[in-house]
């Protein structure tokens, strides 16, 4: 056990940001240096604070099954060698979800029953930064080769977790991606300033000395890039899924066909490549919030990348809308202890600028005389009976030259791979598959958001972990790999 006093002695801390005004100014991440390093003055005092609880309720919280006090105590003993590799035993990738992770292993914590709870996301990636920056993370090719060949379609957190996974137990894995950039979400949707690329990239060097390979730039499915469903098949001994929930919620109110009104991943992955100086797509016009009043519209994780990068964009105004109430900022009664609570979040976006507005509902977007939208006009709104009831007299109009839709995703794209492969959705629309992960097509393998939904990076991680054990057991009869989550695995909410 890490210092059995330590919960006593020491309150909980985390690392300090940098100040908002120097930080707006760039693209970095908000930390000064990295995450990792920014913690590790206080690091160990931290992860002291663990008490090896007998019944560790943060197993249960993680996705990952990541088992958190075992590595708190390395940690605590400057063993970072030992929890490196108790880390990697359940997580491939924890310097994804140390930096991007809500961290439902803290709300589980069970000294966050009466105390603040154990950074653990803190602990999780200085554990990974310091392995990095120590040579501690290595590549770990196969020392045998099956002879079986796998496709693994999207690099997201869910592909790359299948695909490395697979390599290590000694299939040839190629990973397709249609985006120009390997790595998902995590490369042109989540903005810099939360994860600088260095750590995808970084990460993709080592699959690539394990023997992963990577093929970009293939939109698999399409004509052109000679690979539809049945070629895919032919060609491989398994497939695995994983190309995300990109199908995004519209708002088709009046208005809505009004230029400057725009999805949060048409403006994100923009935005990403500017800040990395590169050129956008066939030269298209970068959309820019700079001296623009922005509206936001949805709550969420992609609203707040969306305002983070208006600001930086040096917009004149930002406004964050959101449908539901304003959360309460402690834990309600409804929602105890070891569940994930609805609670109001303050993310580094939110330090720097915007103002949040919350139960309103977006009735009509209004234009000038060239076609561009100049206005919003917004009622408020209140659930009664589990229904949406507008107030009246509430309705009004506030400025917005830019509208960005950040309302979620409804599900995988059908036309294209999925209907070529003809494997059966579930009722919301995503990939359904049997509790092995395998789709009503033998060999055909799910991961990630095309089978959850709209999920996070620590569910797709742990899929893509439980779906490689499946297709290793479909190719070579056994297998050893982990399985960590059945798909029906859902969060710890009430
Ligand atoms: C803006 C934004 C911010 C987010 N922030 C966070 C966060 O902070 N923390 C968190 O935990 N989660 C966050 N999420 C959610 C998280 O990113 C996703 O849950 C996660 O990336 C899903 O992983 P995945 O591997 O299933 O799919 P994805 O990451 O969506 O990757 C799927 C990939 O498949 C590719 N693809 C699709 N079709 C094809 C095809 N036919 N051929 C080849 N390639 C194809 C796509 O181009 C895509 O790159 C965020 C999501 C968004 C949109
Ligand atoms: S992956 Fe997320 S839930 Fe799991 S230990 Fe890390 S921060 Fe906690």
């Amino acid at each position: 056990m890490a210092d059995p006093k330590g919960f006593l002695k020491e309150g909980r801390k985390v690392a300090e940001r940098r100040p908002v005004e120097e930080r707006v100014h760039d693209w970095n991440e908000v930390y000064p240096g990295s995450a990792g390093r920014a913690l590790l003055p206080i690091i160990a005092e931290q992860a002291g604070r663990c008490m090896d609880c007998g019944i560790p309720f943060c197993h249960s919280g993680c996705p990952l099954g990541n088992i958190i006090p075992e590595w708190n105590d390395l940690v605590w003993r400057d063993d970072w060698e030992g929890a490196i590799e108790r880390l990697h035993a359940t997580n491939n990738f924890p310097e994804f979800t140390g930096r991007l992770c809500p961290a439902p292993c803290e709300t589980a914590c069970v000294l966050g029953i009466n105390q603040d709870p154990v950074t653990i996301k803190n602990v999780e990636v200085s554990i990974i930064d310091k392995a990095w920056e120590s040579g501690l993370v290595r590549p770990q090719a196969p020392e045998w080769l099956s002879g079986r060949t796998v496709a693994v379609i999207g690099s997201g957190p869910a592909g790359l977790a299948a695909a490395q996974q697979l390599t290590r137990a000694g299939h040839t894995v190629a990973v397709y991606e249609r985006a120009d950039k390997i790595g998902g979400l995590m490369r042109y949707g989540i903005p810099e300033f939360k994860m600088e690329k260095q750590h995808l990239d970084r990460r993709l060097g080592q699959m690539k000395r394990e023997g992963t390979v990577f093929r970009a730039g293939v939109d698999v499915g399409s004509e052109e890039s000679g690979l539809t469903g049945d070629k895919l098949r032919e060609r491989y001994d398994a497939v695995v899924l994983a190309m995300g929930a990109t199908e995004a919620r519209d708002l088709p109110v009046p208005g809505r066909e009004l230029g400057g009104i725009h999805q949060a991943m048409e403006f994100l992955p923009q935005a990403n490549r500017a800040a990395l100086g590169e050129p956008q797509l066939d030269g298209v016009e970068q959309i820019l919030a700079t001296g623009k009043n922005v509206v936001i519209i949805g709550g969420g994780d992609t609203g707040a990348d969306c305002l983070g990068t208006s600001t930086r964009h040096e917009a004149a105004s930002i406004t964050q809308l959101e449908i539901m109430p304003e959360p309460p900022t402690a834990r309600p009664a409804g929602q105890p202890w070891p569940t994930y609570p609805m609670t109001f979040k303050v993310s580094s976006a939110h330090e720097e600028a915007g103002e949040r507005v919350y139960a309103v509902s977006t009735k009509e977007f209004r234009g000038d005389d060239e076609g561009n939208v100049r206005a919003l006009l917004l009622v408020d709104v209140v659930f009664e009976a589990g229904r949406l009831t507008e107030i009246e007299g509430t309705e009004r109009e506030i400025p917005a030259e830019l509208v960005l839709f950040a309302m979620g995703f409804v599900g995988p794209e059908k036309p294209g791979l999925v209907e070529q492969l003809g494997v059966d959705l579930d009722d919301r629309g995503n990939v359904a598959r049997d509790k092995g992960y395998q789709t009503s097509v033998p060999g055909v393998f799910s991961a990630g958001d095309v089978g959850r939904g709209q999920s996070l990076i620590v569910w797709a991680i742990a899929e893509g972990r439980a779906a490689a054990a499946s297709v290793d057991e479909y190719l070579t009869g056994s297998t050893t790999l982990p399985f960590p989550i059945p798909p029906t695995a859902r969060p710890l909410v009430v």
